[in-house]
């Protein structure tokens, strides 16, 4: 194993993937920093990480807004001195069709998809190019891939990422940068409470409430093993991507 003592920082830590990874990578000797803007989930987190023996440090953080994120990556940086991993997992779906023209949810998308991890990449990228090594994870998702009625913003914005992250990895791999985007098909989590539009909810509400042996959708520890995937991989070999489906997802 890799994991063990590298420095990971991971956003939208405060549930579903985001917490699931925490766990896993704690479990796995990694040493954490998480953010997401709610502070009492990252309390609650961070106290049971530590009673299990392991080492984190959180800081409310709102992806969108650079100067939170830059926050964040100094705190690694002040606790332990590096940073190997940033897990760039924060996001949300809102859901609608473009004739609703919702200006706010289209913004947020942006805002928190798009923004938010190029927030990540620019708070980590010098101090990753002066350690000549560093990974960078994105969650991105099917809807990166493939597109879906009433989510063309959703989808845009994780078709962005894929993008922005193999640019970076295009860009960064001679620095020891490497790029990972793990694209999950559905996964029950809080997402969910994210889509704001009561169509959309109530035809995927079936997948969030199914269970593991349905094959409909994933868990949240499903996902996170991929993460730890990609971390626990030696210096020379680079994950681009994991794409990880429930068995009997169609899409
Ligand atoms: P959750 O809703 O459980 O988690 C989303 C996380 O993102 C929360 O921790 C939330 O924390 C955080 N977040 C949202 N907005 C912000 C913000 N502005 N700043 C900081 N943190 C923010 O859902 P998932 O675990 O499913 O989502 C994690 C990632 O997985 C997302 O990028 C999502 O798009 C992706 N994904 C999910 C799939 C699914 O089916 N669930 C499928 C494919 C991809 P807080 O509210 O405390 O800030």
């Amino acid at each position: 194993m890799t994991v063990k003592d590298k420095v990971v920082i991971i956003t939208g830590a405060s549930s579903g993937i985001g917490a699931a990874t925490s766990k896993l990578l704690a479990k796995n000797g990694a040493k954490l920093i998480l953010g997401a803007r709610r502070e009492d989930r990252l309390q609650e987190l961070s106290a049971q990480i530590k009673e299990d023996g392991g080492q984190v440090f959180y800081k409310k953080t709102d992806v969108a807004d650079k100067d939170q994120v830059k926050a964040l990556a100094d705190l690694a940086l002040e606790k332990f001195g590096r940073i190997d991993v940033l897990y760039n997992n924060a996001g949300t779906m809102p859901q609608g069709n473009l004739r609703d023209l919702d200006f706010d949810k289209w913004k947020q998308t942006l805002d928190v998809n798009i923004l938010g991890v190029l927030n990540g990449i620019g708070a980590v990228l010098s101090t990753m190019e002066k350690q000549s090594d560093g990974l960078i994870i994105a969650t991105d998702s099917v809807a990166g891939h493939v597109v879906y009625p009433a989510s063309a913003v959703y989808n845009g914005s994780k078709f962005a990422v894929r993008a922005i992250m193999e640019g970076l990895r295009q860009e960064d791999k001679d620095y020891g940068i490497r790029s990972t985007i793990v694209s999950p098909g559905a996964v029950r989590t809080e997402l969910i409470n994210s889509i704001g539009n009561k169509d959309v909810e109530d035809s995927v509400r079936p997948l969030f409430e199914a269970s593991d042996e349905s094959g409909l959708s994933l868990s949240a520890d499903d996902v996170a093993r991929a993460v730890l995937y990609a971390v626990d991989q030696p210096k020379h070999v680079a994950v681009s991507e994991v794409l990880i489906r429930p068995t009997k997802q169609v899409v």
